[in-house]
């Protein structure tokens, strides 16, 4: 394939032109197209037409001399290469074009067809390289001027050479007022907010040229305000390998700034009331803990926690709850000093740290502000509530030199006010005991057993006292402790109560019962009713209705197979609440039963108003039946009452025949008890249905 090269030729000589067109002509394998101008207007002309792809001038024309006449020749055809045709004794003007970007030049009369040929076709190779090159730094120069980031050079000393318009733009200072000033103090601080030395960056920068080192610091704008910039930054070296200094490219990175101080902010403090949480109050204890042990100063940690605050959440809902904890942690901050740190820990537990104390007692000054704060009534939706709150306080040195056993004893402390009928403060000493730690241990495994089903039921039997038929399964908790082993529910049950756990607990046994009964009815034994103990706790809640109503629903038993022991305190404690409950629970079918019946003081006009179906003679009364003329009395008086107001009688806790004897005869309805079966687990109580 022939290469065809367009060759405008300007020359006045016609001989020497002639003579050209006869070298080109020579040329083996690319074709020549000459044309030819005597004159340069002549030439440029034809140049007009844009289709050459090289020039060979002659710099002497009638009409032009010199180097004026390829500045015109560049003028009018910018992108073409030329070469200067000059004479022997010219050389000194041919190397003048050449530095003024002529691409080569030819000594008329010297060049053969091989060297003129080979001096076009490196015209063109050359022109066409060097435009390449302009054309990408000129892109280059674009990208970096133009560029969404910011982009600077600095010598090895730090002075700024390079700043480009983003920069300019961005930390408002013009090329010329910042081009030649030293890059540290003006725009980049001397030492970044951790306080590190910059200058000694720079230097690990240009110490280790073929890394890219990044860093992120605020630095700072021509009006003084501080921005957060992500610095990538990489030396720079000449063609001879020498460093020369760094370039710097720079993202705004403020925005991201603000988003992890917030993050940040959360991580350390509670959403809801703002105070420091548990993490940002140990950082805080452990400092303070250091600064007290290097200059000799005590150190107080006060333990928090509301009394009967589930109440609240329970009865009121959570929103009511949460508006309470905040406003009573806006309370509490009117109590401590600036230099305390008051945190919310969880729930309804406050922490408060007193870093700087003399004596023991300055803590009393506070604690007692606390409690005085509590005297006045918070106002939510509306209610006034009166809450209390149960403060321990541990002292470093005395009561633990470090974060944890701090907290720990003044937890311990705070439990013991619980304990004590809370609404108060006290300080730990080593003699309050390990129940409450026990207490504590207790509580937490508790919440894991309920999460991981350590829990079982057995059920023990009620029996008609005349046919000896089991009419009734009384659903009994146990804990099947890993350690412990069974636990009954006297270890336990109370411990819920007081935390609140009862309410998971008492819907599980339920649910629990309820599904069994449900199980035996389908494998066809004897249809019974299943008793379930529900505790005051429970029984306070507003819920309690739609929460047995879906329990019955999910395990699909009719609620007739179904009853609900209160004892009588529980029935008795809240009449604003027992009768609506009640109420709501029979209508759906299901019955009552008055569990432990003599044990409380139930007023019997009272006990006529209730929807109840059952008593049931507390245990204690029967123990003495056969031996005691007073507890034979007041059974057979229950007995003769119940029935009256047509009540059933169970008897709880029949251990000997002779007390089965007197309750047939006393014509007791049904009785329970260790002579009949004690609870047992379910394919035991299986064995006894058959
Ligand atoms: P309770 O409802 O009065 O249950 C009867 C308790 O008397 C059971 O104790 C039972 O084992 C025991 N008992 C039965 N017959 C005899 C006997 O002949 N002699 C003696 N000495 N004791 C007998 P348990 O299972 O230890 O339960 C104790 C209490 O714990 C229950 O008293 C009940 O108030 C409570 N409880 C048990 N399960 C639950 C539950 O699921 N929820 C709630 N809220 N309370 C429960
Ligand atoms: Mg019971
Ligand atoms: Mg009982």
């Amino acid at each position: 394939m022939y290469k065809t090269i367009n060759v405008l030729l300007i020359e006045d000589n016609s001989a020497y032109a002639r003579l050209i067109r006869e070298l080109l002509a020579e040329s083996r394998g690319t074709i020549f197209v000459l044309e030819h101008s005597l004159r340069l207007s002549d030439g440029l002309l034809h140049l007009g037409d844009r289709r050459h792809d090289v020039v060979l001038l002659d710099l002497g024309l009638p009409d032009s001399q010199g180097l004026d006449t390829l500045l015109r020749v560049q003028e009018k055809a910018p992108g073409v290469p030329i070469i200067v045709l000059t004479g022997l004794d010219d050389e000194e003007l041919a190397f003048k074009a050449i530095r003024m970007d002529a691409q080569d030049y030819i000594v008329k009369g010297q060049a053969d067809s091989d060297l003129l040929v080979r001096a076009i076709l490196y015209a063109i190779e050359r022109k066409r390289t060097k435009e390449a090159l302009r054309a990408s730094e000129e892109k280059y120069r674009e990208l970096v001027e133009h560029a969404n980031s910011i982009i600077l050079k600095v010598d090895t000393m730090g002075t700024i050479t390079f700043f480009n318009e983003f920069a300019q733009a961005f930390f408002g200072f013009a090329e010329s007022e910042i081009v030649g000033r030293n890059i540290l103090g003006t725009i980049v601080p001397y030492r970044d907010s951790s306080g590190k030395d910059l200058t000694l960056m720079m230097n690990d920068i240009l110490r280790d040229p073929d890394r890219y080192l990044k860093n992120e610091n605020e630095n700072i704008r021509k009006d003084g305000t501080r921005v957060w910039v992500a610095w990538t930054n990489k030396a720079m070296r000449d063609s001879e390998g020498r460093i020369t200094g760094i370039l710097a490219v720079g993202q705004d990175i403020s925005e991201r700034r603000k988003m992890e101080e917030i993050i940040r902010q959360q991580a350390s403090h509670d959403a809801l009331t703002g105070l420091p949480n548990r993490r940002m109050f140990t950082d805080r204890l452990t400092f303070a803990l250091n600064q007290a042990h290097r200059y000799h100063k005590q150190i107080a940690v006060v333990f928090m926690d509301l009394d009967h605050f589930k109440n609240i959440n329970d009865s009121f809902g959570h929103d009511a709850g949460d508006q309470l904890l905040k406003d009573v942690a806006e309370r509490l901050g009117y109590c401590v000093r600036e230099t305390d740190t008051m945190a919310r820990i969880g729930g309804d537990e406050f922490n408060i740290l007193l870093p700087d104390i003399h004596h023991a007692e300055d803590t009393t000054i506070i604690v007692e502000k606390i409690m005085a704060a509590f005297q006045r009534p918070f106002s939510i939706q509306g209610h006034d509530f009166h809450i209390t709150a149960s403060m321990g306080i541990s002292i470093y040195p005395d009561d633990g030199k470090f974060a944890d056993t701090l907290l720990k004893n003044a937890d311990a402390a705070m439990y013991h006010v619980k304990e004590q009928g809370r609404n108060n403060y006290k300080f730990y000493n080593p003699a309050i005991n390990t129940r409450t730690i026990e207490r504590m241990i207790l509580e937490k495994n508790l919440r894991k057993t309920l999460e991981c089903g350590g829990l079982v039921v057995h059920y023990q039997p009620q029996v008609a006292t005349d046919t000896k038929q089991i009419v009734c399964a009384e659903a009994l908790v146990r804990w099947q402790h890993p350690e412990l082993g069974l636990l009954n529910p006297m270890k336990f049950i109370p411990l819920a109560e007081e935390t609140g756990l009862i309410i998971p607990i008492g819907k599980w046994v339920l649910r629990a019962a309820c599904a069994q009964n449900k199980a035996w009815q389908e494998a066809g034994y004897p249809p019974l009713c299943v008793t379930v103990n529900l505790s005051a706790r429970q029984f306070q809640q507003s819920n309690l209705a739609e929460m047995v109503a879906q329990v019955l629903h999910e395990t699909n038993l009719d609620a007739e197979w179904l009853e609900l022991e209160i004892t009588e305190s529980t029935a008795m404690q809240d009449i604003g609440h027992t009768i609506p409950n009640l109420s709501r629970l029979t209508e759906m079918g299901i019955r009552f039963a008055i569990d432990d019946f003599g044990t409380g003081c139930t007023s019997l006009s009272y006990l006529k108003s209730l929807p109840i179906r059952k008593l049931k003679i507390d245990r204690s009364f029967i123990s003495g039946l056969t031996t005691d003329p007073d507890d034979q009395a007041i059974v057979t008086a229950v007995i003769a009452l119940a029935h009256n107001l047509r009540l059933k009688v169970v008897a709880e806790g029949v251990e000997t025949e002779d007390q089965l004897l007197f309750l047939r005869s006393s014509r007791c309805d049904e009785v329970q008890g260790y002579l009949l079966s004690e609870p047992v687990p379910v394919e035991e109580f299986e064995k006894l249905m058959t």
